[in-house]
């Protein structure tokens, strides 16, 4: 049975051209960068090649651009670093309620260990509010951490106006660009960010890497022991083979992104016309905010995200419910709650990823078979049929 792959949000597949250039780095080249003789010179100078490609692409330099191990991992050196290394200054942070785990759930070690944390809400199109923030702000604030764009519901956030507001206060502000770097312009000078996390692999490229935009002069304190990598901050072993397949997976991303977005809005946009058309009592969620292309997100009534999900799985269609870390546990999304959808309905939600492989076809796929899908869980839904 032919796959069709409808979860991008979670990962995407290695392009063909980004796997070619990293397997020299898996072969012939397999010296550790840091090592003094000849042999390692061409690795040290591939991973510093892929690092000026991917700071020239940030518009930003190649000494504020460090490698990680994933998104998860560079959220983690951001908010932490900042914290320990910002503790005498303050010790209050401000979130969003909508964020990635990787980033909520930072805050929440955080706030075992004495930091104060702002959850900030979202509307109904998933945005924070300027003025909420504005006022969430005190004299022991250190840090803002706000996503780019989110990875349930696409919902893009005001980030140049909370740069703006963080560097009016002297406030440091990190943003997860994780759903992002890869599908639209990132330019965090610009935004007046000071740290920007990202990961290959769902820009397609490698699984394994991440990358962290440090603008120079921010302190982070490093929280894993070792070697002296990374301009000190990340120590281990770099993996060039990982770090060149960023490199060229970023490449590949800007030099076709308007013409992948504009594919991706308009098979998304067929998507949601169709299936909204053909099932009744379902509702698409954040359509109305400044959403990346490719990301929707669908709330159907009377039935369970996990059911639907199971049930298009049988046709080889893979989509998520909620996102790929909630899965598995039957709670309804945070980012969803967040919205403001009733935890009842919530729980039918499912998220679909339309990325660069995807074909007309794909969708035509889904269309044909969700409707009856739908319809036959609710027939032996107990909600449905009390309705
Ligand atoms: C996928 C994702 C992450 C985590 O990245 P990993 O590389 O899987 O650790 C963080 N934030 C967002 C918005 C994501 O979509």
């Amino acid at each position: 049975m032919k796959v069709v792959y409808l979860d991008n949000n979670a990962t995407t597949a290695i392009a063909p051209e980004v796997f070619e250039a990293m397997t020299p780095y898996l072969t012939a080249q397999y010296a550790n960068p840091s090592s003094q003789y000849s042999f390692a010179h061409s690795v040290r100078e591939a991973v510093e090649t892929s690092r000026e490609s991917i700071a020239t692409s940030l518009k930003i330099k190649s000494s504020e651009l460090i490698f990680t191990g994933s998104g998860t991992e560079s959220a983690n050196l951001a908010i932490k670093g900042v914290a320990y290394a910002y503790r005498s200054r303050g010790n209050h942070i401000i979130t969003s309620e909508i964020e990635h785990p990787c980033v909520l759930e930072s805050c929440k070690a955080l706030e075992k260990e004495g930091f104060e944390v702002t959850y900030l809400p979202v509307n109904k199109e998933g945005e924070i509010s300027i003025e909420a923030l504005k006022s969430a702000i005190t004299d022991k604030t250190i840090l803002i951490s706000i996503m780019f764009a989110n990875n349930e519901i696409g919902a893009i956030q005001p980030i140049k106006k909370i740069g703006d507001i963080a560097r009016e206060h002297k406030i440091l502000f990190h943003v997860d660009a994780v759903q992002s770097v890869g599908k639209m312009p990132v330019f965090p000078k610009e935004l007046n960010v000071d740290l920007l996390g990202f990961a290959a692999h769902k820009f397609y490229g490698p699984k394994g890497i991440g990358g962290l935009y440090i603008r120079n002069g921010v302190r982070l304190e490093k929280y894993i022991s070792g070697g002296h990598q990374e301009r000190n901050r990340r120590p281990g072993t770099e993996s060039a083979a990982n770090v060149v397949g960023m490199a060229k997976a970023l490449e590949l991303c800007i030099n076709t992104m308007v013409e992948e977005g504009e594919k991706e809005r308009e098979l998304r946009d067929y998507l949601e016309t169709e299936l909204t058309k053909r099932i009744p009592e379902c509702f698409i969620n954040a359509k109305n905010s400044n959403r990346i292309p490719g990301t929707s997100s669908i709330t159907f009534k009377y039935v369970e995200g996990e059911s639907i999900l199971l049930s298009l799985d049988m046709y080889g269609i893979c989509v998520s419910s909620g996102s790929a870390c909630s899965a598995g546990d039957l709670a309804a999304s945070h980012v969803i709650l967040g919205i403001g959808v009733p935890i009842e309905e919530a729980q039918g939600t499912i998220r679909f990823g339309v990325g660069k492989y995807n074909t007309r076809e794909d969708i035509d796929k889904v269309i044909e078979v969700m409707p009856k899908a739908i319809e036959k869980l609710r027939m032996m839904s107990p909600l449905y049929n009390v309705k």
